[in-house]
């Protein structure tokens, strides 16, 4: 029997009927048709209802050649769970499905892993694989998830160009963990403050976890890219030599868990809509409040800083909420102008403690709007991707009778129009402020970036939305 080589084998544990074998070309297969109901099974009606595509080409009935015929995902709603989180009072609007609007989920675990969605103590309850029930695996658990091209990618994870899609599907949706676990080991983080790299494993888990993989911009890639982008801005020697190991750790986590749990809408809407989120923290700094205390519920349910004093612990917790608020966009001209003070007054002393405070909150400010600065083909994907979130709150607006959000109306607004805006009155004067702290080459790379992508936004906002 001719073997082809790129056809995964799977051995079986009992002969393949005869009559099976009869049945030539392709039959379908779903999950757990791996039962005695195909081999030997009566009902040919079941083998009608699986989904996916093997065909067998051979006549040993001790093998059967698999070969998937296309798309053999499962589709359907499949075992899900209804979202647990409160509805808000006012309008109900159903935040599970705000973004379903958006194209096909893709296949695999992360779709899978959105229609799962827990409160973290279910969560916590649920998943065999944040308990420590079993005896852990080797510390290097991660690595071998590594195929040869992550590998080669985080090799040049400094690099300005890193391209986090398509790191995230090398790493097969689990970008996120992969890259901040690698970046805490590259800093010397789990070293310097003894982490547990399987709780260090585990609250990235849920950190990933805990991003709405529906929402098109704020996901868990968003957060990955944030993540790169501060690496990059930590390896620049204003920031390099003078930052303290406290400071590197409060940055990445700050990185990693700045937007969690982002509902896809803005603050606006939660106040407008009468959202319990909005409600609690006074209609102020309302999402960023959230990601900061969703942050430190992950940290605490994690372990992840148990071992440390507990004075300590509540001093990371506090000094992580001043970096997750000061990426609210709307208090940027606040932070902007007390650094500008600075720079003009040229008394910024990296050896004051709320001096490095203040440039750790603007280094976080520039990772998490960094877009604009990166290359175009990245760039523009972003840019796309954060549009369709703003339109989609914008439909959902129109669908209740509520006034459409500024930037929020596909029929007014474009992706040429808001970028162009977006980076001439936020992005820009930001970056131009950094270059003064950080005069290097990645800084006169952003802003060159910058421009590029200003001038085709503005030739492209003269024009009808084009789509590339
Ligand atoms: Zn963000």
């Amino acid at each position: 029997m001719e073997v082809c080589p790129q056809l995964p084998v799977l051995p079986l544990d009992r002969p393949v009927p005869q009559h099976v074998l009869r049945r030539r070309g392709a039959i379908s297969l779903g999950p757990g048709a791996w039962g005695s109901a195909l081999f030997g099974g009566p009902s040919p009606r079941q083998l009608c209802k699986r989904r996916g595509g093997v065909s067998y080409t051979s006549a040993d009935q001790a093998v059967l050649y698999l070969h998937l015929l296309g798309d053999v995902r499962q589709r359907g709603p499949g075992p899900s769970e209804p979202e647990q989180r409160a509805p808000h009072s006012h309008v109900q609007v159903d935040y599970q499905s705000l973004h379903c609007l958006q194209g096909p989920v893709r296949p695999g675990a992360r779709g899978q892993r959105s229609r799962c969605r827990r409160l973290s103590f279910q969560r916590f309850l649920k998943n065999p694989h944040l308990l420590r029930q079993q005896p852990p695996g080797p510390l290097h658990l991660v690595d071998q998830e590594y195929t040869g091209q992550v590998k080669c990618m985080l090799n040049k994870v400094d690099s300005w160009d890193f391209d986090i899609f398509l790191f995230d599907r090398f790493t097969n949706g689990n970008s996120l963990v992969t890259l901040t676990f690698h970046l805490f080991l590259q800093l010397g983080l789990t070293r310097l403050f003894r982490l547990d790299p399987i709780k260090l494993h585990r609250f990235l888990v849920m950190v990933q976890a805990d991003y709405h993989q529906l929402n098109p911009y704020h996901n868990y890639l968003h957060a990955a890219d944030v993540t790169q982008a501060m690496y990059c801005y930590l390896r620049e020697p204003q920031l390099a030599e003078t930052l303290s190991s406290c400071d590197m750790l409060l940055a990445l986590v700050a990185a990693v868990t700045h937007d969690l749990d982002h509902p896809g809408v803005n603050q606006g809407f939660l106040v407008r809509t009468g959202h319990h989120l909005a409600a609690l923290y006074k209609n102020s700094s309302v999402l960023e409040s959230h990601h900061w205390r969703c942050a430190v519920s992950l940290l605490r349910e994690s372990a992840l800083l148990d071992h440390l004093p507990p004075i300590d612990r509540l001093n990371l917790e506090e000094r992580l909420g001043s970096l997750i608020l000061a990426t609210d966009i709307s208090q940027q001209n606040r932070y902007l102008a007390r650094f500008r003070e600075h720079l003009d007054r040229g008394d910024l002393s990296m050896a004051e403690p709320s001096h490095r405070h203040l440039v750790l909150q603007m280094t976080m400010k520039c990772a998490d709007i960094c877009n604009p600065c990166r290359v175009w083909r990245l760039s523009s994907q972003w840019s796309s991707r954060v549009t369709t979130e703003f339109f989609h709150q914008g439909d959902v607006e129109k669908k209740h009778g509520m006034a459409v959000s500024p930037l929020c109306d596909r029929l007014s607004d474009s992706t040429a129009h808001i970028q162009a805006g977006f980076i001439r009155h936020v992005v820009e004067p930001l970056f131009r402020e950094w270059r003064r702290f950080s005069c290097t080459s990645l800084s006169h790379r952003m802003l060159a970036h910058l421009q590029t992508n200003l001038d085709r936004w503005m030739a492209r906002s003269q024009r009808p939305e084009t789509t590339s």
